[in-house]
């Protein structure tokens, strides 16, 4: 884009008189960001339609990504380095006496997503929208976000995050896009002119409402289109609500606008546990259903024959929780577009594609079918019809397998199950790292592989490296574009130049610097918060991303709380300094995490304010994990913690953006830390515990008890007790939870087994932070190798093996 600071400062006070009749000398920071943000949204309006129009022009296959959750975070700066109009902005700003990073912090963080998932949905669109793939994503407009979290006394407390409090300058309603969902009701066949037809009478309508969200491209003039669904009552309902009103009856007029409204509220603040409510299978319906009827809408315009909808529409279905998507797509091709089942079936099947994100049983989605039938009827037949065909053809294929059958069988035991649905409707079904893939492959899906080897594939996550590193870490970016040129911005993989310069001593000293800066900007930033100093000399040793046990943040805690007995008793004790980083949230239903939260700010308060132990070791919570957070955190960090117990962490994708950063990844081998390690090589990483084939082996034929190395190892058993025997100064029944966990349920992800060599990792790690060459070398071949990781990567991959869809250069 060409604008000079000129034209931006009075672009700017334009805004500002427009929106608020306000100066620059008399707004507040507030409506200076609402006035510059609606100002950038402006800049790109004209790319916006003209994307739009050369898409429609140019016949191209549309991708539409499919989530219940975009975490998204905060979108000024990102649009105004996509826009490639940052330092115009910066110094136009400056000129008015305004710094961009003022108006930054007034921009709330769309939350619309629990972690890596959500997280995972954002990077991929900003990748699409770069690479020129004409990719849109459909989700749910949640007025509510996921809670924001505030530590009290060592607790989480979670505070509802009314995001779209101050407005949200970057979205833009459509009513006359509005579309009509129907829940609940009754189906009755009818035999129509030689035809079987199904009327659906009774149901309740909900008009879903799109927000667009433009996705603006790294200097491409490419933008692409983020929708988003409102649950609002429809045109016709409302004179029902006013017939409430009418006859005095108000409560039940708030009562039926609110139930409709309820549908859009909130965001589920779970990622790996199945809500088994149905609430969230209505937002489910609703938001797939809205978003395949205006995919249709639309593609009915281009009057390409309804056959060949698959040859201009991709739909991909990150999670199940999308996986509605089939039958409804089914539904309006037979039901509303005539087509034969057959017809139908090909087409569906051909369009839609599906990422499974977990084996973790408790996390994969089963639906009751009375819950299902009730809420939608048509959609219910055709899930049964589906599963017949398909039951009837596995029966074919394995005669009298029944165990067979049974376990592939869409609906078993009065339940969906949705992945089945997926994969079966489904051309492709990809994991998210080689191990997760191999795994579902090899165990997890081996009956639908033997069946279809041909849909199963791996695509690794990724992150978009402009905003994990461009973004998040400036002054390391102007480093390596002064190192290695530019080009690493739009071609990641470039970032292996900097291998040449790991050894180099000058350069290893600025990579070092800008570490130590970020550092201690951080550490002014916990001082005024938490007012607690952190040394940034110390190591800064970092675990940030949801609290769930099999991210075992308790056995990070379990080597803080081992080195702390150890300095006690040897205050001397020859340590580097370190400082040890968390950040979580809990589910707030889950109460094992929401103790493990209430622990470590237990030990670390005790620690932090332990005199005898000369600083050497202290521990900080930052409260309210999210995007904005963690683009402030990773930069610093020397250490990534990834952790998981082996085979548990399909992908994560938070050891990606650490190591982009120039972190050493203290591992398990788990998803992508394997990928990770086979990119830097053993000498760049460190690795401990259990492999996923040990941990799977324990989990099929048992042989671990924690009890065993409980009374074995003395430094478990001291770590064990001092949490449950008052300790560290809070009443023992505190951490009861913790304890049974560990001991009476048998430690489920292995902490007591992986113990003794995390503790070796640990050591092994501050041996080699006392090399300082060794140390930085390490450091900067983890970022030369991080260029696989860009999810521009991964997206190239997708677009190639999975939707078949090519860039479109915008003109
Ligand atoms: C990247 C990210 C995650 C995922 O982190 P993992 O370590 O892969 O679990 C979660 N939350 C936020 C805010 C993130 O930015």
């Amino acid at each position: 884009m060409n604008l000079n600071s000129e034209t931006i400062k009075k672009d700017f006070r334009r805004k500002l008189i427009h929106m608020f009749s306000e100066d620059i000398e008399g707004a507040s920071t507030l409506h200076k960001y609402l006035a510059f943000g609606s100002l950038i949204k402006e800049y790109c309006a004209e790319n916006w339609l003209k994307t739009n129009k050369q898409y429609r022009q140019s016949g191209k296959k549309q991708v539409y990504y499919f989530s219940m959750e975009f975490l998204i975070g905060k979108l000024l700066r990102s649009n105004l380095l996509n826009l490639g109009i940052e330092k115009e902005c910066e110094e136009a700003l400056k000129e008015l006496g305004i710094s961009l990073s003022e108006l930054e912090e007034a921009e709330m963080d769309a939350g619309l997503g629990n972690g890596g998932l959500g997280r995972l949905a954002a990077c991929f669109l900003d990748s699409m929208a770069s690479l020129g793939i004409p990719g849109h994503g459909c989700g749910i407009r949640y007025k509510y976000g996921l809670f924001e979290q505030k530590i009290v006394d060592g607790y989480q407390v979670e505070i509802p995050d009314n995001w779209l409090r101050e407005g949200n300058i970057w979205e833009t309603r459509k009513d006359d896009k509005a579309i009509v969902v129907k829940f609940g009701g009754r189906v009755t066949p009818i035999f129509e002119e030689g035809k079987l037809n199904f009327k659906h009478e009774d149901y309740d309508q909900v008009l879903a409402v799109p927000y667009d969200t433009p996705i603006i491209g790294h200097n491409n003039k490419t933008v692409n289109t983020l929708r988003l669904w409102s649950a609002e009552t429809v045109e016709s309902d409302k004179e029902l609500d006013f017939s409430f009103f009418k006859h005095g009856n108000y409560s039940k007029a708030v009562e039926y606008k609110s139930s409709v409204e309820s549908i859009s509220q909130v965001l589920y603040p779970d990622d790996s546990q199945l809500e088994g409510k149905i609430l969230r299978l209505k937002q489910q319906y609703f938001f797939v259903s809205a978003g395949i009827q205006s995919i249709l809408r639309s593609y009915m315009k281009t009057r390409n024959p309804i056959n060949d909808l698959y040859k201009y529409v991709a739909i991909h279905i990150n999670d199940t929780h999308p996986s509605l998507a089939v039958p409804e797509l089914m539904r309006i091709l037979i039901d509303e577009k005539g087509l034969e089942w057959d017809e139908a079936w090909n087409i569906t099947t051909k369009t839609i594609s599906y990422t499974n994100h977990t084996i973790m049983a408790e996390a994969l989605e089963k639906w009751p079918i009375s819950i299902l039938k009730n809420l939608l009827p048509r959609i219910f037949m055709i899930i049964e019809e589906i599963n017949r065909r398909f039951t009837d053809k596995l029966f074919a294929k394995y005669p009298n397998n029944w165990a067979k059958v049974n376990n592939m069988a869409i609906i078993n035991n009065g339940k969906i199950r949705m992945a089945n649905l997926a994969i079966v409707g489904g051309h492709s079904i990809n994991g998210v790292a080689k191990l997760h893939t191999e795994i579902l492959k090899r165990r997890e899906l081996s009956d639908f592989y033997e069946l279809y080897p041909e849909k199963f594939n791996n695509k690794t996550n990724g992150i978009t490296h402009r905003r994990w590193l461009l973004q998040a870490n400036p002054e390391l970016a102007k480093l390596i574009t002064k190192t290695i040129g530019d080009k690493w911005i739009t071609q990641p993989k470039s970032f292996i130049d900097l291998l040449k310069y790991a050894k180099y001593s000058s350069f290893q000293d600025k990579i070092y610097e800008i570490k130590r800066d970020n550092k201690v900007k951080f550490a002014e930033q916990v001082k005024n918060k938490y007012g607690i100093v952190i040394d940034p000399d110390s190591i800064y040793d970092v675990q940030v991303k949801r609290l769930h046990a099999y991210k075992r943040q308790i056995l990070n805690l379990f080597n803080i709380v081992h080195l702390y007995d150890q300095l006690k008793q040897n205050p001397n004790l020859d340590i580097t300094p370190r400082t040890f980083i968390f950040a979580a949230k809990a589910s707030p239903s889950y109460y094992l995490a929401k103790e493990i939260i209430k622990l470590i700010n237990t030990v670390g308060n005790k620690i932090n304010n332990d005199r005898r132990i000369n600083d050497k070791i202290k521990v900080i919570f930052l409260e309210n994990y999210r995007v904005s957070l963690a683009e402030k955190i990773i930069p610093c960090a020397d250490i990534s913690e990834q952790i998981s117990t082996a085979s548990k962490e399909a992908s994560g994708t938070g050891n990606m953006k650490f190591m982009m950063n120039g972190a050493v990844t203290i591992a398990t081998l788990d998803g992508a830390n394997i990928e990770i390690r086979d990119a830097v090589g053993d000498e760049n990483i460190v690795t401990f515990g259990m492999t996923a084939k040990e941990v799977m082996n324990y989990e099929k034929n048992g042989g671990y008890s924690s009890r065993e190395l409980y009374d074995k190892d003395s430094r478990l058993h001291t770590i064990v007790n001092q949490i449950v025997n008052g300790h560290f100064g809070v009443p023992s029944a505190e951490f009861k939870n913790i304890y049974n966990h560990l001991i009476e349920r048998n430690d489920e992800y292995f902490i007591f087994k992986d113990f003794d060599s995390y503790i070796k990792a640990q050591e092994k790690i501050d041996k080699l932070y006392r090399n300082k060459t060794k140390w930085e070398e390490m450091c900067i071949t983890n970022i030369a190798h991080s260029g696989i990781f860009s999810s521009d990567n991964t997206i190239s991959q997708y677009a190639s093996g999975i939707w078949n869809a090519r860039r479109v250069n915008i003109k």
